[in-house]
């Protein structure tokens, strides 16, 4: 039922000729074709993260986890200036990602860093703080969920204050209520690790949205740097 509320919601709220819409599907479609794992962002979920950084007219964005570049789009899609730097781990990945966002016309305003993720940071907190990037201001986590707590605080050290900082799949179709759950599986146990940790951390105000959807019952941890 949830998938087919999604269904609906998309006809009314992602009607077909959307901005974008074509650039999207090409990717959606690239990316199954080439093989890469069927685990991006929903459209509705793409929609939502090009909806918070239009709310905060965010000028660049950072991503952890390109996958075939569809979350990207969506992010790049928010405003015809905002700029968006993505790592990727998996050279193949990176490719498809690639060949995804030249086709939609943005090759000029999105990069994607090919490289573990706490590996590549290092790189752009340094060029940020040599004035060679300027800093984040919407930063998007979607990648290995053990390290989400290391790139939160990574990301905040590169972030403008009022940055929007989300990190997907945190809920985990509530397994992070249940102790066992977190003992066994390191995915449940960095989600909760990064929600605990954003609950501390005086520098943010953090919720957790909950999510279902044609991607199951899942959630973001939304995040605003004070
Ligand atoms: N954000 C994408 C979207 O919604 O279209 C989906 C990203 S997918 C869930 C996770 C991606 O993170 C995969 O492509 C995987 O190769 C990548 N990844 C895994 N471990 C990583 C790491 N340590 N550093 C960077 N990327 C990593």
């Amino acid at each position: 039922r949830a998938a087919d509320a999604d269904a609906w919601a998309e006809k009314r709220l992602l009607p077909s000729g959307y901005p974008f819409s074509e650039a999207l599907k090409f990717a959606a479609e690239n990316q199954v074709k080439s093989g890469l794992p069927d685990i991006a962002v929903s459209p509705l979920q793409g929609k939502f993260l090009a909806v918070q950084c239009t709310l905060i007219k965010a000028k660049n964005a950072l991503e952890f986890g390109t996958l075939g570049g569809y979350s990207t789009i969506w992010i790049a899609s928010s405003s015809p200036e905002i700029k968006v730097t993505s790592i990727e781990y998996d050279a193949h990945h990176k490719k498809v990602a690639e060949e995804s966002i030249a086709n939609a016309g943005l090759s000029d305003r999105v990069q994607v860093l090919q490289g573990a993720g706490l590996d590549v940071l290092p790189r752009v907190q340094k060029e940020v703080k040599e004035g060679k990037r300027e800093k984040f201001d919407f930063v998007f986590i979607d990648a290995d969920k053990e390290n989400n707590t290391n790139y939160v605080n990574g990301a905040i050290e590169i972030c403008n204050p009022g940055a929007c900082i989300i990190v997907d799949n945190v809920g985990r179709r509530g397994r992070i209520a249940i102790d066992e759950e977190a003992r066994t599986d390191p995915r449940v146990q960095g989600s909760r690790e990064v929600i605990e940790a954003a609950g501390k951390d005086p520098r943010l105000e953090a919720t957790l949205v909950q999510t279902v959807g044609d991607k199951g019952y899942d959630g973001f941890l939304l995040c605003v740097l004070k």
